[in-house]
This record gives C-alpha cells, sequence and structure tokens, in this order.
C-alpha cells in the first residue's frame, strides 16, 4: 500500500489522513468479518476511520478542535442546497460508485462528498469513549459492521440513518442528537 501527501504538507491533516486509511488497513486484515472492504459497507467503515482519525488528533493535540470534524462540517455547508434530509448509510453504500473511476468521478460531483460528514456524525454521536471504541473493534473481529453499528446507534437515528439535522448538531459539537 503506498500513501502520498501533497506539498506543503500540513502535520495535523497528514496525521488525520494517515490514521483513517491505517483504520481501513487495520480492518481489512485484522477484522474480514466485519465486512470491510465491502461497497455496501463503505459509509460505515469511512465514518469508523475518520472517527479514528478525530480520536488520534484529540491524543496529539488535545486542546484544539479536531480538523477532521471541521472539514466534514464544511462540507455540510458548502452542499448545503442539495442536501437530503436524512441519509441512511447502508443504502448510501449500494448506490455510491464501487470502481475506482466511478469512485473518481464521485469525488468530483460535489454532492457526493457528503457521505463523509454523515458517516462520522453517526459514529461522533454513538459517543464511544477510547476504550468503548476498543470494544466496537474487538467486536467487529466476530461481527460485521452493519450489526455492530446498529448496537450502538442513537435513538433518533432509526438503525443507521442519520437525519441532516443531527450530523448539523453533532458536527457542531453536540454529541447529544434530540431530532
Ligand atoms: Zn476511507
Amino acid at each position: 500500500m503506498v500513501w502520498a501527501l501533497s506539498e506543503p504538507v500540513d502535520v495535523r491533516r497528514a496525521t488525520a489522513f494517515l490514521a483513517h486509511e491505517w483504520t481501513h488497513a487495520t480492518l481489512t486484515r485484522d477484522a474480514p468479518a466485519s465486512g470491510a472492504g465491502d461497497p455496501k459497507n463503505r459509509w460505515l467503515e469511512d465514518g469508523m476511520c475518520e472517527r479514528v482519525a478525530v480520536e488520534v488528533e484529540a491524543i496529539l493535540h488535545p486542546r484544539e478542535s479536531p480538523t477532521t470534524i471541521a472539514s466534514r462540517s464544511s462540507e455540510l455547508s458548502a452542499n448545503s442546497r442539495d442536501l437530503p434530509e436524512r441519509v441512511d448509510l447502508l443504502a448510501f453504500g449500494t448506490t455510491s460508485a464501487t470502481t475506482l473511476f466511478g469512485t473518481l468521478a464521485a469525488q468530483c460531483e460535489a454532492g457526493r462528498l457528503y457521505g463523509y460528514a454523515f458517516a462520522l456524525a453517526f459514529w461522533l454521536a454513538a459517543d464511544l469513549s477510547a476504550d468503548e471504541l476498543r470494544a466496537v473493534f474487538a467486536d467487529l473481529k466476530s461481527k460485521t459492521l452493519p450489526e455492530v453499528a446498529r448496537a450502538v446507534a442513537p435513538a433518533a437515528f432509526r438503525s443507521l440513518s442519520v437525519p441532516l439535522a443531527c450530523a448539523r448538531e453533532v458536527l457542531a459539537g453536540e454529541r447529544r442528537c434530540t431530532h
């Protein structure tokens, strides 16, 4: 696996990026039963990778707000006109492009970028401590991502479906979703 960082390197962003990609690699290697790499689990997995990146940023820069949350929050603002009221992470995974060129094309459509924001909001709203997050990883050795995600999903999410209002609140720093 090869990762490339463009210049000039923003160390905080680079660290968050590596934490995200490392989480994908770890899930694929250590938790094959989780369904990591399966396109339908894409947003559950990417959200988990973002959640770990936030955790790593919090450890390395405890007094600063994580750049990962800030950038996902700004994606919601940038796409504010096209956003759906609610995103079902599993259904969105099955409709997202799964080929390399399809993925690159989707990245160029601004509307598709919001998947990361909803997915990160899902795992942030689950409000897991670092120990609980470790327990989730342990569970993924024998359970699938959807099974584990359903077990920690906030009631307001109706399973794996994330309301836009909640995503906005959670990314703004409010962990308890009231919608
Ligand atoms: Zn990813």
